[in-house]
């Protein structure tokens, strides 16, 4: 068995030529015979600091040519249990937050519907609350597994409560999210207040610094998570400041003394045995990046880690 569609063959057309869709996936927008469709979110008004990420999905896209079909760390051949395509960008509206939720929610939808598993490229943190109402409107609140050096639980900015530093509390809030069953890790810097993180905890989420991450390690942290979100349906966000900006330094808001680029793929690929019904991969601001960029080569590579989870998901007769 393998899926309708899958990347060009590199053999034929070489890696650096031909247009720029995710992994070199077709472009395509009917929903027939597709299992995973990448699309990107190009929306970034609702940041704090540094603008940028509205070329996020562009950069990833032009990053991800080198991605193969094969995970040998996986042992999965994705294309083997599932179709793939590059479904395009999602729409939206620049300077319009919520304006953007009620477009994305719609366009999602759709994906959804159609029995897709949405892969999606932001994009500021901001647009995750769209994902979560759309995917929870149709399996009910979501256990949440966020991978950040921020928890994103803040109130408010200059009186907005739409801001991709306050999507998870009010994901809480509107009940998208069962803050009980979700597991927010990486955080670290500098805060206003000791209520930063403890109002997290409160909230219900259990929440692990980058340094407990780190002593945990991938499989206690793969274990920790499975035993928090158990069966029910998930939704994994990766802020790619996440890591050190020392590897990904074309980023919004960068926290110094992160993981590695290697110790993230480990923390993700810990992901398996999970219900995964959407995904993304946000923050990625290619101005700021590096020569080589490092920023959206890591984001690509994490995106390819989320759909080879789904693979294996697939492949063990679960998640389809
Ligand atoms: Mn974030
Ligand atoms: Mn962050």
């Amino acid at each position: 068995m393998s899926g309708r569609y899958q990347p060009a063959d590199a053999f034929r057309s070489p890696r650096f030529s031909g247009i720029r869709t995710f992994m070199r996936l077709p472009y395509v927008t009917d929903m027939t015979d597709v299992d995973f469709a990448v699309v990107g979110l190009p929306f970034d008004t609702a940041t704090s600091f540094r603008t940028g990420a509205r070329f996020g999905p562009e950069a990833i896209r032009a990053a991800s040519a080198l991605l193969r079909p094969y995970n040998p760390e996986q042992d999965v051949d994705i294309f083997a249990h599932l179709s793939g395509v590059d479904a395009g960008d999602l729409q939206l509206a620049p300077g319009d937050t919520e304006g953007t939720y009620a477009l994305a929610e719609e366009g999602l939808g759709t994906l959804i519907d159609a029995g897709v598993f949405p892969v999606v490229l932001g994009g500021d943190h901001a647009i995750t609350l769209a994902e979560l109402r759309a995917h929870s409107a149709r399996h009910g609140p979501l256990a949440l597994v966020h991978l950040d050096a921020h928890g994103d639980t803040w109130h408010e900015y200059f009186g907005q409560r739409f801001y991709h530093g306050t999507t998870f509390r009010r994901a809480v809030e509107e009940g998208v999210i069962d803050p009980a069953a979700s597991v927010q890790a990486g955080m670290r810097g500098s805060l206003y207040s000791p209520s930063d993180i403890g109002d997290a905890r409160d909230m219900g989420f259990t929440v692990l610094s980058t340094l407990e991450l780190l002593d945990l390690g991938p499989a206690a942290y793969g274990d920790l998570v499975r035993e928090r979100v158990g069966d029910r349906p998930a939704y994994l966000t990766f802020d790619v400041d996440f890591c050190d900006p020392a590897y990904t330094p074309g980023t919004g808001t960068p926290e110094v003394g992160g993981p590695t680029s290697a110790q993230a793929q480990a923390f993700v690929r810990a992901l398996t045995g999970l219900n995964l019904v959407g995904c993304d991969v946000v923050e990625v601001s290619p101005s700021y990046d590096s020569p080589g960029q490092p920023t959206a080569l890591l984001a690509a590579n994490i995106a390819w880690e989320i759909i080879s989870l789904h693979a294996l998901a697939r492949a063990r007769g679960a998640g389809s």
